[in-house]
């Protein structure tokens, strides 16, 4: 039994093409949702194959955030996945893509981890989604 505790939305970008265009998906995002944003990677990290950044957000936003970023994440490539306790799976099998499937490194994840709760972090002003 795995309870999803928070999931992951990492959005991948080519830092000679579309940065700007990750700095207005990611700016949407802070002006409307009460997530974590992570910081900018500019060159690949742990299981990720290009540059990226994460954003962190509790399982009660799921039904609110994921649409938006389905309509408004201007054709970058996005990874959701929960985190359960169990990263490689969460990241290899229980995950789904937006726009395209990157070859993770799974190998690098561990099978088991404690999982950290999530503090709630509100970026900036919010308003109401709009989708
Ligand atoms: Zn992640």
């Amino acid at each position: 039994m795995h309870a999803i505790h928070s999931f992951h939305a990492h959005i991948y970008f080519d830092p000679l093409a579309t940065r700007a265009t990750a700095e207005a998906v990611r700016d949407g995002i802070a002006g409307l949702f009460a997530v974590r944003l992570g910081r900018w990677h500019d060159v690949p990290v742990g299981p990720h194959p290009q540059p990226m950044y994460q954003v962190a957000f509790l399982p009660a936003l799921f039904a609110s955030f994921v649409p938006w970023l389905m309509l408004h994440r201007r054709g970058l490539t996005v990874l959701i996945h929960p985190n359960t306790g169990a990263p490689r799976d969460d990241h290899l099998l229980h995950a789904f893509w937006m726009g395209a499937i990157l070859p993770l490194k799974g190998a690098v994840l561990p099978i088991q981890e404690d999982v950290a709760v999530m503090e709630t972090a509100v970026n900036t002003q919010l308003s109401t989604p709009r989708f």
